[in-house]
């Protein structure tokens, strides 16, 4: 089945973990806005430049450019594959520009999961991340470290910590996430798509949740 997903939840909360596993478990493709805008970051270019400050001060990108790069992946993909959007829509406006896009596509969500944690457990969890300069598989130092210590068991990339995850910019985008994604939830919850994930477990537990509630899909 070609399940077509939307990530909710707060920043710490395992979005892009969970969602990396269940793409791969499911043979689904991951679109993490996140990644994408952090390529444009790289890229040094003036919108590149412009991203990067955005992130670092812990605001949003603009909804229309971030609406621009999914519906770009997602005409690349075709019909043949089934995706989790991890990291979008974040905001009502973001959320009608996705109705509008898989309109066009002529494609149907199939759910929103939620991925929800406890404040204390998205602070230390956000504190200990570590990504991958080059694949950017995602570690922890304590619950899920490399085999090597700052190395990537997948690519040999070297780990660093996102400089958004400093904490100073977590408090920052604590705050955002709740003042413009959190009402998402009630906004797919009247869609009958919301499902809520409880997180705040170890990454089997979260996992078994995540796995639970997609069976519940088909
Ligand atoms: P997290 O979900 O933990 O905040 P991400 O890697 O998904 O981390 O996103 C990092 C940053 O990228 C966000 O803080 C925001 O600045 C930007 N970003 C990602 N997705 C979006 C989006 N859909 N709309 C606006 N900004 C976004
Ligand atoms: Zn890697």
């Amino acid at each position: 089945m070609f399940l077509r997903l939307v990530f909710l939840g707060p920043p710490g909360a395992g979005k892009g973990t969970i969602a990396q596993r269940l793409a791969e478990s499911h043979g689904l493709r991951q679109i993490s806005t996140g990644d994408l805008l952090r390529e444009e970051a790289a890229k040094g270019t003036l919108l590149g430049k412009k991203v990067k400050a955005i992130m670092e001060a812990g605001l949003y990108v603009d909804d229309k450019t971030v609406a621009a790069l999914v519906e770009n992946k997602l005409g690349e993909l075709g019909n043949e594959k089934g995706f989790i959007l991890d990291g979008f829509p974040r905001t009502q406006a973001q959320a009608e520009m996705l109705g509008g896009i898989m309109k066009r596509l002529g494609l149907r969500l199939n759910a929103a999961l939620d991925i929800e944690a406890r404040d204390e457990t998205l602070v230390e969890r956000l504190g200990g991340r570590r990504s991958c300069s080059k694949c950017g598989k995602v570690y922890h130092v304590r619950n899920i470290p490399p085999k090597e210590e700052g190395k990537c068991d997948s690519c040999g990339g070297q780990l660093l910590q996102r400089e958004d995850d400093k904490p100073r910019v977590v408090k920052m985008r604590l705050e955002t996430y709740r003042k413009k994604t959190a009402p998402l939830i009630e906004y797919y919850r009247e869609k009958g798509l919301l499902k809520v994930i409880d997180a705040n477990g170890g990454i089997g537990e979260n996992m078994a949740n995540a796995e639970k509630a997609l069976k519940e899909l088909q």
